[in-house]
């Protein structure tokens, strides 16, 4: 409460519905299934480092980042888990050796430079393959298996901790065909890598709306992010995962209007027949995406929608609380329960992740 009055925002995140949230999907899985808990973009928005302590806390038994500093940044506060990282620039081997990260291998060029620069540095590593089968973002293609096999083979060195795969609309019906035949090829890919390795690397596939949809494909780990976080993106799920982040802002003024009367940059608010507005202390600037600009968004003060009007500045953004019992010092929630963040995503053209992601490193995390 100390933060929210000091700057006004806070992201709260309640860590009891975090461990309700892996314990459901523990459940969901198979006992030998293990997890990789994607941490990576300060753990959806959460905060990595507390996040990443809770999960390891809980037995996870592996992390997921995107690039190498954030990996960095995991060890330096002591996280021990295996780490896994999407796309770590080559600029970045030497840290990945360092503090043992474990970087992904998506191509024969990628793989031909990492193993240059650990024989060179006199190394071993731990590497997983990424296999394309769809997403055409990053990984092997069926053509390259050849090349990629005698790449393994020459490189001892390098040791494949995992292959996996990655759905390109597991969430989405309309792509269950789609989703299908990437499991069918991905399964052929990973068995030619298989079957010329001595030892057998973990096999994982499914992302969060993998594990709602598609339960038959967990191999050895599924790759958890946002369901963890509360987002059940298919719906199957919904009602059974908590939210475990409030975005709490506070209003700084409350104003009565004259009928016609305009609000903020560009006149672009009007409230027609006067009423009453508020200013809180939350704009771009902390996360808060302008397209909410307008009626677009709201927030909930006492409970009751207070719509978004006019234009959302880059610290502030006023709300129509006419008819509404507010003063300076209430508290408007902007995401939490109560908000389907589906649904605030939808109305301005975007994804849960998006608006998870979004907010700014200046919204102080408290954890509770
Ligand atoms: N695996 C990979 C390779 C990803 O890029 C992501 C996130 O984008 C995930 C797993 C986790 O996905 P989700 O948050 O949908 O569970």
């Amino acid at each position: 409460r100390l933060q929210q009055r000091i700057h006004g925002t806070t992201l709260e995140i309640n860590l009891n519905a975090l461990t309700h949230n892996y314990n459901f999907y523990k459940k969901l899985l198979s006992p030998k299934t293990k997890v990789m808990v994607m941490v990576k973009a300060l753990a959806y928005g959460g905060g990595a480092v507390e996040i990443a302590n809770q999960i390891q806390t809980m037995g996870a038994d592996y992390l997921g980042v995107a690039f190498s500093d954030e990996g960095v940044a995991l060890r330096k506060q002591g996280i021990k888990l295996p780490i896994m990282v999407l796309n770590a620039m080559q600029e970045s081997f030497g840290l990945c050796s360092e503090f043992n990260l474990e970087p992904v291998v998506f191509s024969p060029e990628y793989f031909e430079s990492l193993a240059s620069w650990s024989i060179i540095h006199h190394t071993t590593m731990k590497i997983h393959l990424d296999m394309d089968t769809g997403m055409h973002r990053l990984g092997f293609e069926k053509k390259q298996i050849e090349v990629l096999k005698s790449l393994i083979k020459a490189n001892p060195q390098l040791e494949v901790a995992s292959i996996y795969t990655h759905f390109v609309g597991a969430d989405e019906e309309i792509h269950r065909e789609f989703s299908l035949t990437q499991m069918k090829n991905f399964i052929v890919m990973k068995e030619e890598v298989l079957s010329m390795l001595s030892y057998r690397p973990l096999i994982h596939a499914l992302n969060s709306a993998g594990i709602s949809t598609f339960p038959q494909f967990q191999f050895d780990m599924v790759r958890l992010g946002i369901g963890l976080y509360g987002v059940e993106v298919t719906g199957k799920f919904e009602q059974a995962l908590r939210t475990i982040g409030t975005l709490k802002t506070t209003i700084s003024q409350v104003k009565e209007l004259e009928p016609g009367e305009t609000i903020g940059y560009s006149r672009k608010g009007v409230l027609a027949t006067g009423g009453k507005i508020a200013t809180l202390a939350l704009g771009y600037a902390d996360g808060y995406d302008r397209r909410f600009s307008n009626g677009k968004g709201y927030v909930l003060i006492h409970g009751k929608q207070a719509p978004i009007i006019g234009n959302v500045c880059m610290d502030m953004c006023m709300v129509d609380v006419s008819g509404m019992d507010v003063k300076a010092g209430d508290e408007a929630i902007v995401y939490g329960e109560k908000i389907s963040l589906k649904e605030l995503a939808e109305r301005i053209g975007t994804i849960p992740y998006e608006l998870l992601t979004n907010i700014s490193t200046r919204v102080k995390r408290v954890y509770y």
